[in-house]
């Protein structure tokens, strides 16, 4: 499973629907102080699932749509779409049918976010298993923040396990697990009813 493109289209200073292509090997992006390198490392992580503003250094999440410059006026939604290619069938069960897999997140002012996979509808949540199953995602250590690296040196050992946790790939088991105990807990509240029903019936 391999990115291949990244279209940008009204996020942020990408007014004009924007192509990056992701070969094989190492990509670079170079270019002055505020073209927007670091705008292009956010769509990434925003298409696969991020969900808070100030990861994407604004104040919510309707930020990242194009705010209208001197000559171009503001617009009212953003997308942003990763293709990766599966042609070698490495993707999370579930994705693992087509060889190329188009993931498309759209955030309308006033609506918010709506996602798909190769057309189809799904929600933020399938997107974010789909990759934490595939190890990476909108948190992944692979996307390295500015300021980061001195951030992680003093961080405590347990922040520093998540990278190992995540390089390991099991992350989506924690999403999971949380999921599951969430489900017990309903499950135990309803015994309780039932409990105090059969009580009142005897
Ligand atoms: P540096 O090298 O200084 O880190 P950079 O190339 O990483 O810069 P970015 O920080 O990605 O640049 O881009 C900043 C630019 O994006 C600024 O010009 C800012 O005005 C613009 N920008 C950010 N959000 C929006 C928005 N919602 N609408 C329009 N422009 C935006």
């Amino acid at each position: 499973m391999q990115f291949s493109k990244l279209r940008l289209t009204g996020f942020k200073s990408f007014v004009d629907p924007t192509d990056l292509f992701i070969s094989d090997g190492l990509t670079g992006v170079v270019g002055p102080n505020g073209c927007g390198k670091s705008n292009l490392l956010e769509a990434l992580r925003w298409v696969m699932g991020e969900n808070r503003p100030t990861s994407m250094r604004g104040s919510g999440m309707e930020d990242v749509i194009f705010a209208g410059a001197a000559t171009r006026p503001a617009r009212n939604f953003a997308e942003v779409s990763i293709h990766i290619d599966n042609s070698e069938r490495l993707a999370p069960q579930g994705f693992n049918d087509a060889d190329h897999l188009e993931i498309v997140r759209r955030i309308t002012r006033d609506v918010g976010s709506a996602y798909k996979v190769n057309g189809k509808d799904v929600r933020a949540r399938d997107v974010q298993m789909l990759f934490a199953d595939a190890s990476t995602g909108a948190h992944s250590p692979a996307l390295v923040r500015q300021g980061q690296i001195s951030e992680l040196i003093n961080a405590k050992p347990t922040a520093r396990r998540r990278i190992l946790e995540e390089a390991a790939g099991i992350s989506g088991l924690y999403q999971r697990r949380h999921e599951a105990e969430l489900k017990l807990k309903g499950a135990e509240t309803n015994l309780t009813r039932v409990d105090d029903v059969i009580e009142q019936l005897a």
